[in-house]
């Protein structure tokens, strides 16, 4: 048995810490043990702890830290590769990218575990295009409630209620994913600057379908809600050759920085960030064509700087993610507005469109749109205007993302993801005596 050690969790966003008993994983027999012999606290899988609220913790619990169980192969022939749950998405590019291929679905970050991708049913630039990260699950292996292993498929009720399960049908010990030929590690680049937000949105409207990657950096803080729109596809090796680049499919991604530990809380406010968003838009010219741009400068522009959540000083900060669909677009204007009537500063504001969304229950990308913001906690009067955001949306058939929440009231919850009860009975057959808890599914009563 490994280790157990007594450890304070929290998110990306380190608000709300709890201590947990913190293990290691080292083998599918292990995980089943700690299963059988759960306190009365429950067990949880983390990953690489890259959600932003409460998902990934669980306050008096088993908390099985999956990192060490990251053991992954590409298989070229058939385009695919299978990886121990724990594998980070960082370590799996290092190696496939210059072997030509790529993830089917990245998130803005890259240093996640494929558990984590599934549990959360991540998204990317891609969505509108290629779905979200389960769409790509072939096959998952999992230790469910009773610490019995399975093998699911996409075949299986069990195998989607556990592509956004966020943890709680069990926890994942491996999966078969596909991958995508690539022939360079750059992507041709277009951006196009919108002066307000209807600009922007209509611009993204018409367009994005004609790209494999799109999004908006929106300026929060400017009563327009002007924005960058960039969009992208893979580079061949033609289009690098003629930008200049020696070895196109070289892959390094390096960290250029990493945050000073001591940031006084408040060090973002309204106006830096202001100063901060006139610039960033002014830096991007009104219409660029084919810029070519390494992966790691467009899929995870932050990850350059490490542990650049501790910007946020000690209070932390939380991402209020949502998704609503086209026919209340306009939700995506007044949330904006809102934020500003409260001087919430963000300079990380992001718009994207969503396809259709999968079969899992709670898979979170649904048609339409979603906005996502970084914010500061504590700014008064933001947990009002949350939550009266939060009724609005869920009251237009719109949704929080999980794994950005941490504040959401159950009510809202059910009422937005109307397949709970479809869940929950599938949950009930793979964890009968209700093992698998999170801080996140006692405060949303899951
Ligand atoms: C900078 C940044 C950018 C991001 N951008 C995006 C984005 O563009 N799109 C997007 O969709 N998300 C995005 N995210 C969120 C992130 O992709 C998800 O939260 C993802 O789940 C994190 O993976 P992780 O390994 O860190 O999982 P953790 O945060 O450790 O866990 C997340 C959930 O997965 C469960 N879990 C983890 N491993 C397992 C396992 N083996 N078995 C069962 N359950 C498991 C946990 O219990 C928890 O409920 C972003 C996060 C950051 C910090």
């Amino acid at each position: 048995m490994s280790e157990v050690v007594a450890t304070q969790l929290s998110g990306w966003g380190r608000t709300m810490p709890t201590v947990a008993q913190l293990v290691e994983a080292n083998s599918p027999g292990q995980i089943a043990e700690l299963v059988q012999h759960a306190n009365s606290r429950g067990v949880l899988a983390r990953g690489l702890g890259r959600s932003y609220g409460d998902a990934a913790q669980s306050g008096g619990a088993t908390v099985i830290d999956m990192t060490t169980m990251n053991d992954f192969t590409l298989n070229p022939d058939n385009m695919s590769v299978t990886a121990n749950a724990g594998a980070s998405i960082d370590e799996i590019l290092r190696e496939i990218v210059p072997r030509g291929f790529f993830v089917p679905v990245s998130a803005g970050t890259r240093i996640i575990t494929v558990g984590g991708a599934i549990a959360a049913d991540i998204h990317g630039k891609n969505h509108h295009r290629d779905g979200s990260f389960g769409a790509h699950v072939t096959e998952l292996t999992l230790i469910d409630g009773l610490g019995a292993q399975h093998t699911l498929t996409p075949k299986d009720l069990k195998f989607w209620a556990t592509v956004g399960g966020m943890g709680l049908t069990g926890v994942i010990t491996s999966a078969t994913f596909t991958v995508i030929p690539i022939a360079s590690s750059y992507i041709t680049v277009d951006t196009e600057r919108g002066n307000d937000l209807d600009d922007v949105m209509s611009r993204m409207f018409a367009r994005d379908h004609e790209y494999r990657y799109t999004v908006a950096w929106i300026d929060s803080v400017s009563s327009s809600g002007r924005g960058v729109i960039t969009r992208g596809d893979h580079a061949t090796i033609e289009q690098c050759n003629l930008d200049g680049i020696k070895d196109p499919e070289a892959y390094d991604p390096k960290n250029i920085a990493t945050a000073p530990a001591l940031v006084p809380s408040g060090a973002l406010n309204k106006w830096t960030v202001r100063a901060f968003n006139e610039g960033w838009y002014r830096k991007h010219p009104k219409e660029r064509i084919g810029e070519i741009q390494r992966i790691s400068a467009f899929f995870h522009p932050l990850d350059g700087v490490q542990e650049w959540n501790r910007i946020y000083g000690p209070n932390g900060f939380l991402q209020y993610q949502f998704q609503v669909p086209d026919a209340a677009g306009y939700l995506v204007g007044m949330a904006l507005s809102k934020l500003r009537e409260i001087g919430a500063p963000s300079f990380l504001t992001v718009l994207k469109r969503f396809g259709p969304g999968n079969r899992a229950p709670l898979s979170f990308p649904q048609s339409g749109w979603t906005l996502a913001a970084d914010l500061p906690a504590g700014i008064p009067g933001l947990g009002r205007a949350l939550d009266q955001l939060d009724a609005l949306i869920s009251a237009e058939g719109g949704r929080l993302y999980l794994a950005k929440d941490s504040r959401q009231s159950p009510t809202n919850f059910a009422r937005a993801y109307p397949r709970l009860g479809e869940w929950r009975e599938i949950r009930d057959t793979m964890d009968p005596k209700r093992v698998f808890a999170s801080d996140l599914s006692r405060r949303l009563e899951i």
